[in-house]
């Protein structure tokens, strides 16, 4: 048992590719005995997070279980789905969700982006609180020790490089893994629903109900064009909020990866990449964005570095996404 661990140790520094996929391997394989959906839960807020680590690889647990807790709060409040395979008892983190839930008399429908941010705030805070407890601990066990180091006592883990730069490689294959096996750990659990709409609702569980939020933002910075093929925009319902590298590869929203976008590029660039001109004028546009004082942006750009993007950009090629797309003009 190690879910009670206080401090973990790097095993091993120096790790090939087919030794770590060994690990995600087990990990995913029926032996690995699972009572509730924690480890899959932890391994889907790494991946969104894995730009949000600083210079030395470490990333501090209020991003972390920022993540985290948007996950769980769609999964055990929105969709209301069991995540323990015990029909008698509810998991630490399903408590704190239901009992915040009750309190505050929020209704079902909302999803976590839709709480006002001062609740998120909290909430994050009461869920790392019980993650730091029962989570960490049990993925670095199952891991051998080889995904991060921590030492609950400090407010952040650290990445092991290699297993790091593993998941940037495979991040698209591995969260396809982790969505399938949390979806059929649900399943099982959880009555009348088959494996292809508990994984609908697991693939979408970490989206956010509206991009308005980031539309104000790039509005505010004074974005009144199209970026792809300089159309004026005037209104919400004509400028669309654009995942530059696409959403299903990123799984996450960061404004440093966010545009705006007319409709008919939006829906014409669909799922794909643009040419690589389009990320020079990115870098370029988030260097402005990255100088602003306002806190808000400043929260956005905190871990922001163009080389970042530039690895999104070129992973996600290396995941089979297409880069061919300019707009029609
Ligand atoms: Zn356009």
């Amino acid at each position: 048992m190690t879910w009670n661990l206080k401090i973990g140790e790097i095993k091993e520094t120096y790790l090939t590719e087919q030794q770590i996929w060994q690990i995600f391997n087990t990990f995913f394989s029926p032996k690995s005995k699972n009572t509730m959906t924690y480890k899959f839960g932890l391994i889907k807020s790494l991946i969104e997070n894995l730009y949000n680590v600083n210079e030395n690889l470490e990333l501090n647990y209020y991003q972390l279980f920022e993540s985290f807790t948007k996950i769980y709060w769609n999964l055990v409040v929105h969709h209301q789905l069991r995540q323990s395979n015990s029909s008698s008892m509810n998991s630490g983190i399903e408590k704190v969700l239901v009992n915040f839930q009750k309190e505050r008399e929020i209704p079902n429908d909302f999803r976590f982006d839709k709480l006002p941010y001062a609740l998120q705030l909290e909430l994050v805070q009461q869920v790392k609180k019980v993650g730091k407890k029962y989570v960490i601990g049990a993925l670095y066990g199952d891991s051998r020790g080889v995904i991060y180091e921590f030492d609950l006592k400090k407010e952040y883990m650290k990445m092991n490089e290699p297993v790091y730069k593993f998941m940037l490689k495979y991040q698209k294959v591995l969260t396809y893994l982790t969505n399938y096996h949390l979806a059929l750990f649900l399943e099982k659990y959880n009555r009348a629903e088959n494996t292809v709409q508990m994984l609908m609702k697991v693939e979408n569980v970490s989206k956010r109900s509206s991009l308005d939020l980031f539309y104000n933002m790039l509005i505010s910075f004074g974005q009144k064009t199209c970026f792809y093929c300089g159309k004026t925009l005037d209104g919400r319902t004509i400028a669309h909020v654009d995942h530059f590298i696409p959403w299903s590869f990123v799984q996450t929203d960061q404004l440093w990866n966010l545009v705006l976008a007319c409709r008919s590029c939006n829906v014409s660039k669909r799922d794909r990449i643009a040419k690589e001109i389009f990320l020079d004028s990115l870098i370029e546009r988030n260097e402005q964005l990255a100088s602003s004082k306002e806190a808000i942006i400043m929260k956005e750009f905190k871990f922001y570095q163009s080389e970042k993007l530039q690895n999104l950009y070129y992973y996600s090629i290396v995941n089979g996404f297409e880069h061919q797309w300019s707009p029609n003009k």
